[in-house]
């Protein structure tokens, strides 16, 4: 299985919200997805990145692979005012980093895999993630949280990079 880049039309479609009570299909769904993010070394994956409609994001921040977390309809419910500008890269924007300004503590609610609901309060590198793949579920990417000069710079540099074969993978829809 490959991750969809840019610009695959499915990256900027909104994802649709899972019943994990009903929907039998989500834990399958989220181990493929981990085999991809693990496959890729990334850190974090939405489910729109292989195609799939659905609120789903995957994410380990540990440095052993034990740390898999898998969420369903995750959102936002607060945010810090303060912001901050890091570099961030996407496994759907191959070869380039974009620095994007985020929030940098948010709260976020959502569903684990059983139907529990959880609530997650994170700062730094996970706080950063979160808005990420959550972005992704809304159709958004790197490449259209700048504006303007930034924009296309980033959109030069993927072409670049694209040229210069930095996709991951064939995609697939
Ligand atoms: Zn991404």
């Amino acid at each position: 299985m490959d991750v969809l880049a840019h610009p695959n039309p499915a990256l900027a479609q909104d994802a649709a919200e899972v019943d994990p009570a009903a929907d039998e299909t989500l834990r399958d769904l989220a181990r493929r997805m981990a085999r991809v993010m693990y496959q890729f070394s990334g850190i974090g994956l939405a489910a729109t990145q292989i195609g799939v409609l659905k609120r789903v994001i995957v994410y380990d921040l540990s440095d052993d692979g034990s740390g898999l977390v898998a969420l369903c309809n995750p959102a936002i419910v607060e945010r810090s005012g303060e912001c901050e500008i890091d570099d961030e890269g996407c496994l759907s924007v191959p070869g380039i980093s974009v620095a994007i300004e985020r929030a940098c503590e948010v709260t976020c609610e959502a569903l684990s895999l059983d139907g529990t609901k959880v609530t997650i309060e994170a700062d730094g590198l996970l706080a950063r993630l979160l808005q990420h793949e959550i972005d992704h579920l809304n159709g958004m990417l790197i490449i259209d949280r700048v504006e303007g000069q930034d924009r296309k710079d980033a959109l030069r540099r993927y072409r670049e990079a694209v040229d210069a074969g930095a996709l991951p993978g064939e995609t697939s829809i």
